[in-house]
């Protein structure tokens, strides 16, 4: 098939892109290695800044409404926060990924699932020449939504996302509907779970429990940490069904994601908020930003998508950077922290604020003044986080 634009990869950056794209008149193939639906490791949480990326409401595939946390400390008491108005939106990914490839073959793109992409080779007159296990297909733009190494990335080679985090999940069913106590509540557990933390997410007929942290520290101990969450919950370990762990690639200094006529969104630029492992923004804000870059570029006013890298150097890298340094800052001291979360007001609010993108973590740094941008190092002192990364020409 000749096409302009290729997408491989159908999970939320994947879908999305496409869409953006097929919305804008130009051709696209959205390949996809699993038949959907499918599911993937994931807590399936959409916080509210996420869901407010798309121009439609994921109303119809969500199964819960979170408006508060239940947060402990290791084997401290547990403190109740409410919100107002709702945080998070829980879904199962099986149905939100379907219900968003839907949204981009109504926009027009072309979607094809149980097609894994085997060989990508860039022709000389800079097209690309893709091989999946029913033939070949020719496209002037490649994406690659293939997740954390895919192989468009790995084929055409960029430099893999980091591979520092990696978590663990299984789903406990309550066929009857799950109890009220766990219902429009996040049950967050920290402290024992280096880089990261432990959850329980409520979906229609059951909860998700996962564990995800620092792979260095948690890889070898995943299961044993996920027994430790369900016995302090009371639930058994042996009880949960489709137990999958994966990793959560993140940014590398300096990582491209975009050449001439190829890039790389999502998971598999390792767009990934350190901070909380959340990944479905990373990969609609990415999704969205690459849609002009690829405009521009089949319409021949640009010779590559570096405008791509440029957008998410401006408007995400800088968020996931200071990310980073508040998740430095949290594994460092978790205990007031989380005191702080449970306790004062303010903080909480701002966490809120922040998950529903009424704010962002840049702004509530510099809400703490001095203390804030000395802890965020030289770029926030300096009040800037313009990167002086290089953006591929090739
Ligand atoms: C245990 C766990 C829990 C998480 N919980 C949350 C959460 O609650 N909220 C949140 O926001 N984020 C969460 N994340 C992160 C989130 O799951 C990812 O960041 C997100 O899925 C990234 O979306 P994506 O579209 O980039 O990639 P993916 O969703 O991974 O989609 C990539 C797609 O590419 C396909 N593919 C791969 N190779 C090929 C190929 N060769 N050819 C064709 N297709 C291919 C795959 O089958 C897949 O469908 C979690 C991650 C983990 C591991």
């Amino acid at each position: 098939m000749q096409t302009d634009v290729i997408v491989v990869g159908a999970g939320p950056a994947g879908s999305t892109a496409a869409r953006g794209i097929a919305e804008r008149g130009a051709g696209v193939l959205l390949l996809e290695r699993a038949k959907f639906p499918r599911d993937k490791p994931c807590g399936g949480g959409v916080t509210v800044r996420c869901a407010a990326l798309l121009p439609f409401s994921i109303e119809p595939v969500v199964e819960d409404v979170i408006t508060g946390a239940r947060m402990k400390i290791r084997g401290h008491r547990e403190v109740n926060r409410d919100s107002k108005a709702p945080i998070t939106y829980m879904t199962q990914r099986r149905r939100l990924d379907a219900f968003l490839v839907e949204q981009a073959q109504a926009a027009g793109a072309e979607f094809r699932d149980g097609q894994g992409v085997t060989g990508i080779v860039r022709l000389p007159d800079g097209t690309f020449e893709v091989t999946t296990k029913d033939g070949t297909h020719h496209a002037r733009v490649i994406i690659g939504a293939d997740g954390a190494n895919g192989v468009v990335g790995n084929r055409l080679g960029y430099e893999a996302a980091g591979e520092s985090a990696v978590a663990l999940e299984g789903n406990y069913a309550y066929p009857d509907g799950v109890p009220a106590d766990l219902r429009h509540r996040v049950v967050l557990h920290f402290g024992d779970y280096p880089g990261g933390y432990g959850w329980i997410f409520p979906k229609g007929d059951h909860v998700n429990i996962g564990v995800g942290g620092w792979k260095s520290a948690m890889g070898p101990r995943l299961r044993e940490l996920l027994q430790h969450l369900c016995q302090t919950y009371g639930f058994d370990v042996d009880d949960l069904q489709g137990l999958r762990g994966h990793h959560l690639p993140m940014q590398r200094r300096g990582m491209v994601m975009a050449a001439a006529g190829s890039a790389l969104v999502g998971d598999a630029a390792g767009l990934v908020d350190p901070l909380s492992g959340e990944g479905i923004y990373g990969a609609l804000r990415s999704g969205s930003l690459i849609v002009p870059a690829v405009e521009d570029y089949l319409a021949g006013r640009v010779k590559t998508l570096a405008g791509y890298q440029l957008a998410l150097e401006r408007d995400l890298i800088p968020e996931v950077e200071t990310s980073v340094a508040l998740m430095e800052i949290f594994h460092a001291w978790p205990d007031p922290f989380v005191w702080l979360l449970q306790h004062f007001g303010p903080f909480w609010g701002g966490a809120c604020a922040a998950i529903r993108g009424e704010t962002t973590y840049i702004d509530l740094t510099y809400r703490l003044g001095a203390p804030g941008r000395a802890l965020l190092g030289p770029a926030a002192r300096a009040g800037r986080f313009v990167s002086s990364r290089r953006v591929a020409r090739g």
